[in-house]
């Protein structure tokens, strides 16, 4: 039985593993599908502190990691596909049947991003419909693309993708935007960057291609209908915790985020950091801070039982 397992590779993952390792917990963490997370499909991170001049998302992760390496924490590959939090010992199912009993668990799974539901951006997914600029955007240089969003990942994806791209569209259903002013401002006046304002996308469009051709858009105070060739679509229109493995067993607010009050959960001895219990804040320092706050309860609650 572990005495400390944590779910995700984050940077509240990795936080909580770096307090957990130095308290001679011995944590096992379980990487996740998408190990380091959202920072991995970042650009530059200018917002964390102690990197004057900015720090790349994946370098920064990796940098965490070997943090955590040095203190003895062990790392598992593997998704945890369900949980039981409602017996004695909290513990968790990973995709290839395997359960891990511990007497304390870390939810750090964080979030993933949106995807709008039409039939036509399902079918284009990975044909020009994507959710990350920082991954795709290289695939569309000299091409004109579109975002849709109006916050700040629309504004850095827009931003980002204007250095490769011909042109960028970014959509918005609202006449104002979002994003925080420096980024908005930033995103106004770049001459690569149009807007359209108060418009929808209805369809994905592929003209029998099999790939992004344009966008059918619908303006939603006149209703006119209008076109937009592209060739490319991002997605920036917020994300969705990662909690489906925990449903039934923690108690959730409606959009599915955990419940916590100091990072403990409904369960006990599970408590969760980050994006997945914060809907609010979701940024990569905020994420570490509730990561160091989970390994200490963690800590508190593995004394209390006398351990
Ligand atoms: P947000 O929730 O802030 O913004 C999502 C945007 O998508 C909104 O403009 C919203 O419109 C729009 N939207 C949502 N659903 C739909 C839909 N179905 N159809 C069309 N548009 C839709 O998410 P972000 O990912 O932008 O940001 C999340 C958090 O991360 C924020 O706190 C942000 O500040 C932070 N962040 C900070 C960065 C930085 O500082 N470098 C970079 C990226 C994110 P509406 O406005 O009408 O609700």
């Amino acid at each position: 039985m572990e005495k400390v397992l944590i779910i995700g590779t984050g940077p509240a993952g990795y936080t909580a593993a770096l307090y957990a390792a130095r308290a001679d917990l011995q944590p096992l963490v379980i990487e996740g599908m998408t190990p380091g997370g959202q920072l991995t499909t970042t650009t530059e991170v200018e917002n964390y502190p102690g990197f004057e001049k900015g720090i790349d998302g994946t370098e920064l992760v990796q940098i965490m990691r070997r943090q955590v390496e040095r203190f003895g924490t062990r790392f598992r590959g593997g998704e945890v596909v369900s949980a039981n939090f409602k017996g004695a010992i909290p513990s968790v199912t990973l995709s290839e049947g395997d359960v891990i009993e511990s007497k304390t668990v870390i939810i750090a799974t964080g979030a993933s991003a949106q995807y709008l539901g039409l039939e036509s951006e399902q079918k284009l997914r990975g044909r020009g419909v994507t959710a990350c600029a920082t991954c795709d955007g290289a695939f569309f240089r000299n091409q004109e693309v579109a975002v849709i969003g109006g916050g700040d990942t629309a504004m850095e994806e827009a931003l980002f993708l204007s250095r490769l791209c011909s042109k960028v569209t970014v959509i918005h259903r609202r006449d104002h935007l979002r994003a925080s002013k420096i980024m908005a401002d930033r995103a106004m006046a770049n001459p690569k960057i149009a807007f359209i304002w108060d418009s929808v996308i209805d369809e994905v469009l592929d003209v029998a291609k099999n790939e992004v051709t344009g966008l059918r858009l619908r303006n939603l105070k006149t209703q006119a209908i209008s076109e937009l060739k592209v060739t490319g679509l991002f997605l920036a229109i917020g994300h969705k915790p990662n909690t489906d493995p925990f449903k039934g067993q923690l108690d959730l607010n409606p959009s599915g985020y955990i419940l916590t009050e100091n990072t403990r959960t409904s369960a006990k001895g599970v408590f969760a950091a980050g994006d997945v219990q914060d809907h609010v804040y979701r940024q990569a320092v905020t994420a570490a801070g509730t990561g160091c706050m989970a390994a200490l309860e963690a800590e508190r609650y593995l004394e209390s039982l006398g351990q």
